[in-house]
């Protein structure tokens, strides 16, 4: 208790700012304390050298021409390093209208999430369906403009520029200029197909790091366009997480016109997300050693057997380690790291505040979709890496948490089925068939109460304004979200009518939501405060310095933006070969 009572002096002081957006009349306000207060404690991300650099590095390229020859290495080393990885994609799209005050705004939203196989022909398996088959859920849920547009040469043109002929023999290559990515400098190169090159090629531009000539980032589309399909436009960025590659990690598309009389029948904007590239021998490891470890547990005689409610509790304690564990490693949850402790230290307020006694600690994990989403397995809260993008301060955390701290103080256990190991033997993709911790709306109803009741008594009580207006916000555009609205393990903030449900009560006070005050953010574009290292899952804060908004045009709440990383080198990532890696490098 005593430390609880340290930690919450220290929070107060801290908020959590709006990364990458802000008001420009508190731009020097609370916003760098929490970037401090996160970094403090930050170490260098730990990058796993699983895999070094193919080659030894070669003599520095002098010329242009062997630059390009160089850079038609690095990207097919890249292939094969990819070849035995099956990272997750997220994409999240939000199709456009032409909206008189906010330019173009969403109309309606789609969501994909899927396990990328990157073996001979590039396929990804898919979260969201029942059936394996990409190409039945094209035909299904995704759409007719997906199908139009992933048909074509499946998933492998968004990762790289061309899987099967990236070579001078399809491509010409015209030096451009060199750029600064970040700290990163690069050579820019135009890249187009000859003559007779084929379906389906690359035409655009890269950027190419100047040390071992990996491509960092891609922009451009594919020709010709084929009869009755369409390739949009991409913006793709890697970023060098593991020595010497640059690993595909975020990709913006958009599409749409929206100048007078323009004939664009299409208008959207869509992020993809890549990561989870080392999880799949993580997994094998992981599931072994979960079976043995269960099954043969070494009781100390001298113990006293738990009384039924001790043992009782075990029991859900083991059902929530086994559900917490196996989200982590299909991919879906964020290991243990330095956000989990910013979540903690707001929990940890509400329960001091409340003098809340639990048999356990609370803990707090993120999970890495976008979707807006949260739940509670036993004592662990788990919030959706989407959901902390938008939320605008730390009173609207607050809120967010206090509703699953309700149902953790009011005993709503879900999920000791899990306690079963058998029931974690599944495959990734299925998590979300096999998992699901809804409550009953009358469950819902008493954790909106008891966390209202919580807040009233939490350091938060005269900051809910900012909660009720993220929640009027989030009313307001909820008809054009349906897909971000839609959780997949926990409770939806919305009716099925589109109709917010979730802490509503709070929308009856606190300031009226005015689109057109540049002061009131409600709440953020997607994207704003955390990043996810595409190789170890592990998530941070963004350090964004905040840009001053000009017009309404610049709020964006719930909006996909496009992405641009700041690029930098890991730490000994260049001209440095471990001899561990050496055996799995795909080419010498
Ligand atoms: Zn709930």
């Amino acid at each position: 208790m005593n430390t609880w009572k340290s930690t919450i002096s220290a929070v107060l002081l801290v908020s959590i700012g709006a990364a990458g957006q802000q008001n420009p009349a508190a731009k020097d306000s609370q916003q760098p304390k929490m970037v401090q207060a996160a970094s403090s404690s930050d170490e260098a991300p730990s990058v796993t050298p699983a895999s070094a650099k193919s080659a030894p590095v070669a003599a520095s390229p002098m010329t242009m021409e062997q630059v390009v020859d160089r850079t038609i290495q690095r990207e097919h080393a890249l292939m094969g390093l990819l070849r035995s990885r099956t990272p997750l994609v997220e994409t999240y799209l939000q199709n456009l209208k032409r909206d008189p005050e906010l330019g173009a705004a969403p109309k309606d939203d789609r969501y994909f999430l899927g396990r990328l196989d990157m073996a001979a022909n590039v396929e990804r398996r898919d979260y969201l369906s029942k059936d394996d088959s990409f190409e039945k859920n094209l035909l299904g849920g995704f759409g007719k403009l997906f199908k139009l547009e992933y048909n074509p040469m499946g998933f492998s043109w968004m990762i790289f520029a061309d899987r099967d002929d990236f070579d001078r023999a399809h491509y010409d290559f015209k030096y451009v200029r060199r750029e600064f990515l970040g700290d990163v400098r690069c050579f820019v190169f135009d890249v187009t197909p000859k003559k007779d090159a084929g379906k389906g090629r690359f035409l655009g531009r890269i950027w190419v790091e100047d040390e071992d000539f990996n491509i960092v980032r891609l922009n451009g589309t594919y020709v010709p366009r084929p009869k009755n399909a369409y390739f949009f436009h991409m913006d793709s960025w890697r970023l060098n997480l593991i020595p010497g590659y640059w690993l595909p990690a975020y990709i913006y598309s958009e599409e749409g016109d929206f100048s007078y009389g323009s004939k664009d029948k299409v208008a959207f904007k869509a992020q993809t997300r890549i990561w989870g590239y080392d999880l799949n021998k993580k997994t094998h490891e992981n599931e072994l050693a979960q079976i043995t470890v269960d099954s043969v547990k070494d009781e100390s005689p001298t113990a006293a057997d738990p009384s039924p409610l001790a043992a009782q509790r075990e029991w859900q304690q083991q059902a929530e380690d086994n559900v917490i564990e196996r989200l982590e490693s299909a991919g879906l949850l964020a290991p243990v790291g330095d956000v989990d402790k910013i979540l903690l230290t707001v929990v940890n307020n509400l329960v001091v505040t409340n003098n809340i006694d639990l048999p356990a600690p609370v803990r707090t994990r993120v999970m890495l979709t976008s979707p807006l989403e949260t739940f509670s397995v036993g004592n662990t809260i788990v919030v959706s890496r989407g959901l902390i993008d938008v939320l605008p301060d730390e009173a609207c955390l607050a809120m967010v948490l206090s509703h699953e701290l309700g149902h953790i103080v009011l005993g709503h256990n879900l999920g000791s089925k899990f306690a079963f190991t058998d029931r974690m033997l599944f495959s990734d993709q299925s998590t979300y068939q096999n998992f699901g911790f809804r409550h009953s709306p009358e469950e819902e109803t008493a954790a909106d109460a008891k966390a209202l009741e919580m807040l009233k008594k939490s350091p938060y009580a005269d900051k809910l304004g900012s909660a009720s207006l993220f929640l009027k916000e989030l009313s307001v555009r909820a008809p054009e979200l349906s897909a971000l609205l839609t959780p997949h393990l926990g409770n939806s903030f919305t009716n099925d009518k589109g109709q917010l449900v979730r802490m509503s009560a709070l929308t009856n006070s606190g300031p009226e939501l005015k689109a057109d005050k540049l002061d009131q953010i409600a709440a953020l574009p997607l994207g704003g405060r955390l990043k996810v290292n595409a190789w170890d899952d592990q998530v941070e804060l963004v350090k964004a310095a905040p840009v001053a908004l000009l017009s309404v045009r610049d709020k964006m709440p719930f909006e996909v933006t496009p992405f641009f990383p700041h690029l930098t080198r890991i730490e000994g990532g260049s001209a440095v070969a471990t001899t561990t890696a050496a055996n799995r490098s795909p080419q010498k």
